[in-house]
């Protein structure tokens, strides 16, 4: 589809905008109407024209949908426009409205903290066009990270720990790259370097007097790395920074056919105090077709395991929309994983990233057409989790995810993970070490954020480890910058 952005700034927002409505469409931005080549089976145009913004949209049948009104202060009033028009194009009405960002509680704090509860939940409803029930899990979201982002101090900061290597590639999956045989083989020299650079960062930390509040370590599947692998990973961060004020240590064991009784010891006697335990699916089809080579089975004997082991905080991930799954076998998944009793449940929706193989290999489109199928799960789930005691307590979205839906992390009372929430609502600072990492300094002042990237490949980080060692200089530099601003 052609998107024309005419003499106004927010190319970036209406493409988003647009790819809500049509989430497997190229976008194709053009400034300028004559830059156009063959014609595209949908054209939308956005302009300001004589102080009024101008929305149009057309199909090879003509114009379909037209808007217009007075130009406002900030790009709320042409998206608004876009929205209405791209609603009566198609007859749909996103569940999410015309949200489009990845952090949509973020927003209702920062509405609740400047307007009350009550209108940021209207403005939610009435402003940006949220459904009812996105509101009201929104609202429930909101209520359950309070007490955690409140609790946050100055100096506080939280740990992250990449380990970007899985036994094989699933289906859906855009992170790890297609030979995850041949990049098995630099895990022995990923492993060495990642400890160093657990050592620089909490250098650093200290350097900074800033307080550890908890530690993630995620991936890829970090129990990939072998039993002592873990131990030794663990051991450096025990001896490296100060966690007298570090209440959750997290690892994510991810996927069951890399569990077994040693990595768990390793781990709890470390002091890990959650893990993850993700079936995805409990069925055995689904999962083949999407590429995990492992059985509903061995997630069931993973997660009793590692109950006897000792573990009192599971989390375990499901994905709504998988190729495959029915409503029916969804339903089954859900019971089960309840019936199973984990602290924690998350709930995914599908998202369809360019780079995956599900996506390449035109999966998509069947996908794309169980919009409504996506819906109905993730209503399933809400219900379920909530009666079994669960409340949602951090929430996010992506783009291109099955029915435009969303991400939720569930957990039942005294059993959020702060992490999740630290990072969600982008409450304090997280550093992060290993490939993909991304530090992000939050400014205790303000709700400014600056992000420092690790390369984003195992390979990348082992031949350029120098230089990233060098940009970590830049969050003692950060913070002196923050601090200067309020003294
Ligand atoms: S476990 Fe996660 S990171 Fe690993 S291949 Fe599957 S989706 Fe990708």
């Amino acid at each position: 589809m052609y998107l024309f952005v005419i003499d106004h700034p927010y190319h970036y927002e209406a493409e988003n905008l647009c790819r809500v409505f049509f989430p497997f469409d190229k976008v194709v931005t053009l400034r300028d109407p004559a830059e156009a080549g063959a014609p595209q089976a949908r054209t939308v145009y956005t302009a300001i024209r004589d102080e009024r913004y101008i929305v149009r949209v057309e199909d090879e049948d003509g114009e379909t949908a037209r808007e217009e009104d007075r130009i406002a202060e900030d790009e709320y009033g042409l998206m608004s426009l876009l929205f209405s028009a791209l609603r009566a194009h198609t007859g749909k009405t996103p569940r999410w409205g015309m949200l489009t960002g990845i952090h949509p509680i973020k927003l209702l704090r920062q509405l609740t903290e400047r307007y009350g509860a009550e209108e940021a939940n209207r403005l939610f409803r009435e402003r940006y066009f949220v459904s009812e029930e996105k509101a009201a899990l929104a609202a429930r979201t909101l209520k359950s990270q309070t007490p955690v982002t409140l609790d946050v101090r100055e100096n506080d900061y939280s740990l992250y720990i990449s380990v970007p290597f899985c036994p094989t590639r699933c289906a859906y999956c855009s992170f790890v790259s297609q030979s995850v045989e041949k990049t098995k083989k630099q895990i022995p020299e990923y492993h060495a370097l990642l400890l160093r650079e657990i050592e620089a960062t909490a250098e650093t930390a200290k350097a900074l007097g800033l307080t550890l509040r908890s530690v993630y370590v995620g991936g890829g599947t970090p129990t990939t790395f072998s039993a002592e692998q873990l131990a030794m990973l663990i051991r450096t961060v025990r001896a490296s920074f100060d966690l007298s004020k570090c209440a959750e240590f997290t690892v994510e064991a991810g996927r069951p056919d890399t569990i077994d009784r040693a990595k768990l010891e390793a781990l709890l006697s470390g002091g890990v105090t959650r893990i993850s335990i993700n079936p995805q699916t409990l069925q055995d089809n689904v999962l083949e077709n999407i590429g995990r080579r492992h059985t509903a089975q061995q997630t069931v004997e993973a997660f009793r395991l590692a109950r006897e082991v000792g573990f009192t905080n599971i989390n375990m991930d499901l994905i709504v929309g998988l190729p495959g799954d029915t409503f029916e076998s969804f339903c089954d998944t859900i019971e089960k994983v309840l019936a199973l009793d984990p602290e924690n449940v998350t709930v995914h929706s599908l998202a369809l990233k360019r780079s995956s193989r599900i996506t390449q290999s035109g999966e998509i489109n069947r996908a794309h057409a169980d919009a409504a199928l996506a819906d109905r799960m993730m209503a399933y789930a809400e219900k379920r989790l909530t009666e079994h005691g669960f409340e949602p307590y951090y929430l996010y979205r992506q783009s291109r995810m099955a029915g435009n839906l969303e991400n939720t992390g569930w957990a039942k009372p005294g059993f959020v993970c702060a992490y999740n929430i630290f990072t969600m609502d982008e409450t304090e600072t997280v550093l992060a070490c290993g490939a993909g990492g991304v530090s992000k300094l939050k400014d205790p002042y303000s709700e400014d954020l600056t992000r420092i990237f690790n390369f984003k490949y195992s390979y990348e980080y082992i031949s350029r480890y120098g230089e990233i060692l060098e940009r970590k200089e830049g969050i003692g530099r950060q913070y002196e910058q923050f601090r200067k601003r309020i003294h």
